[in-house]
């Protein structure tokens, strides 16, 4: 890793710049707790220049693209990211503190949103509408202009591609504000991206503070469109501030989303499955499966095969690769802590809890998996986003009351159920407050294809699949008369 990669600075009109106020952030490896590099701290001005930098690419050449153009773009963009995904993924690792082996996953997800987007670039069509006679009426899809990303610091590059390949393929200049805790390879990235010969102003990247950079691109005027990822609580701020100059938002926020694990599960093939959806990213996943509820019939099994996968369940360094790494900061760590002091205090059982390894450095944000068995619906650990490694188990007696407590958070974001009972697979899908339910499988393996989004406290809109191309254009209807 080069000095120039652990010192970011903003990428404005292709080129690296510092803050306009010359400040500073430092990074830290959340595998050591040691600072290891710095950031620039962005702020209005900082945004302003980048607002500035898209809008001009929007109204120019970038703008004017043919969608075949734009389209070779990403290609290429896709391919040079394919052939970085190594050092990419190092990059991921140290900022975020995820094992290696998921920072390559990211990595390698990344390039297949730029690939998959590519190939939509030039396939959004519109339509003709029958009308009147003496009519003709078509309608026609349009980039916003300039688009606002603002990117939590969990997934950095799967939420860059999703969000900013959507809009850069059908022809929206974006300004990117990642999260304060993890900016490295989204830096990386956008200078990739000029690289691959991405015309000045077409991506921006402005780092700083959610407060300061994050609420300044809310605010800016010049923003046609936000698309903004993270918790629940910012969420109802970006979207208030965006309201003030009737800018279109999607949300994508947080969850509590349950796994239902009926009488004729098959647990053999659920059970890896229940754990890697906690686990993965130490459970810091927006649609982490945080909630098993299992009939009463299975209950003390199923608790007795998940305690024996949590004892071996193992958490160390990001370089090590194993289970999990740490958590991102010391403040989401001291977040987890607090969760799991309440449910110390409400009286909680324990059922298992994995380990830290003894070589994990003693700063470091670790915190072993906990599985958590009998919590009630009316428990804060039941209804609140914990956002780390934290699985509650809670019993029901049937399909209702699986359903009601499925039901029972303010978020919607995903849904497992596992049963083989046709029937009820349908009746459930359909009944589940989410915006995508897995039967006996939870995220289909993640594809880039697949809509994704919430309803409730989870967001509205849609990212990813071609259903995210909507969001980043706006219909035009146009009438004819021909007499
Ligand atoms: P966060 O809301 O604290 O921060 C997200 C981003 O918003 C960061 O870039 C931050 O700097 C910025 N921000 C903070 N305050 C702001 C403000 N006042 N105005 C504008 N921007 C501001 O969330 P986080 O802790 O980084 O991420 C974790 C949350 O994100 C979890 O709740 C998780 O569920 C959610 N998430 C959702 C999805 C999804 O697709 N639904 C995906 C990943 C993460």
């Amino acid at each position: 890793m080069t000095p120039d990669t652990l010192h970011g600075q903003h990428l404005i009109d292709n080129q690296r710049r510092a803050a306009v106020s010359g400040e500073t952030l430092p990074v830290i490896d959340p595998s050591t707790g040691q600072t290891c590099g710095s950031i620039a701290r962005g702020q209005a001005a900082d945004i302003d220049l980048a607002v500035g930098a898209a809008r001009r690419a929007a109204d120019g050449e970038w703008g004017r693209m043919a969608p075949a153009t734009r389209s070779r773009l990403l290609l290429r963009l896709a391919a040079v990211v394919e052939s970085e995904r190594e050092s990419l993924a190092q990059i991921e690792s140290l900022d975020t503190g995820k094992p290696i082996g998921q920072a390559r996953a990211d990595a390698g997800a990344l390039a297949r949103y730029f690939e998959y987007y590519a190939g939509a670039a030039d396939k959004l069509h519109g339509q003709t509408i029958p009308y009147q006679p003496g009519y003709t009426v078509l309608t026609v899809r349009e980039p916003h202009g300039v688009t606002g990303h603002i990117i939590p610091w969990n997934y950095p590059m799967q939420i860059f591609g999703r969000s900013v390949g959507a809009a850069l393929a059908t022809g929206n200049a974006c300004v990117v504000k990642p999260a304060e805790d993890a900016c490295l390879s989204l830096l990386r990235v956008a200078e990739l991206a000029a690289q691959a010969g991405l015309p000045a102003g077409a991506l921006n990247i402005v780092t700083g503070l959610g407060a300061e950079a994050g609420q300044a691109l809310a605010e800016h005027p010049g923003v046609d469109h936000l698309s903004f990822t993270g918790s629940t609580t910012t969420g109802r701020k970006v979207a208030q501030a965006a309201a003030q100059h009737h800018c279109p938002v999607t949300l994508e926020l947080g969850g509590k989303s349950p796994q239902l694990v009926f009488e004729d599960a098959d647990l053999d093939a659920a059970l890896p499955v229940l754990v890697a959806a906690i686990i993965q990213n130490a459970g810091q996943t927006c649609s982490a499966g945080s909630r098993v509820l299992v009939h009463q019939s299975l209950h003390e099994t199923l608790v007795e095969r998940l305690a024996q996968r949590f004892a071996a369940l193992r958490a160390g360094p990001a370089h090590a690769d194993l289970d999990l790494g740490p958590l991102v900061s010391r403040r989401q760590l001291q977040r987890v802590w607090d969760f799991l002091s309440d449910a110390q205090s409400s009286g909680l059982s324990v059922a298992a809890q994995g380990t830290v390894v003894e070589s994990a450095p003693a700063g470091g944000f670790y915190q072993a998996p906990v599985l958590l068995d009998r919590v009630p619906a009316n428990n804060r650990l039941f209804q609140e986003e914990i956002f780390g490694p934290v699985l509650v188990v809670t019993p029901f007696a049937d399909e209702a009351q699986a359903l009601a407590l499925a039901n029972a958070t303010r978020y919607g974001l995903v849904a497992g159920i596992w049963t083989r009972d046709g029937a009820r697979q349908l009746r459930l899908a359909r009944a589940l407050r989410a915006g995508q339910v897995f039967i006996n499988n939870y995220g289909a393996g993640g594809g880039v294809e697949l809509p994704f989004g919430g309803v409730g406290a989870s967001g509205h809109g849609r990212e990813k699949g071609f259903e995210a191309l909507y969001g980043f254009t706006a219909l035009k209807t146009v009438a004819i008369r021909h007499d």
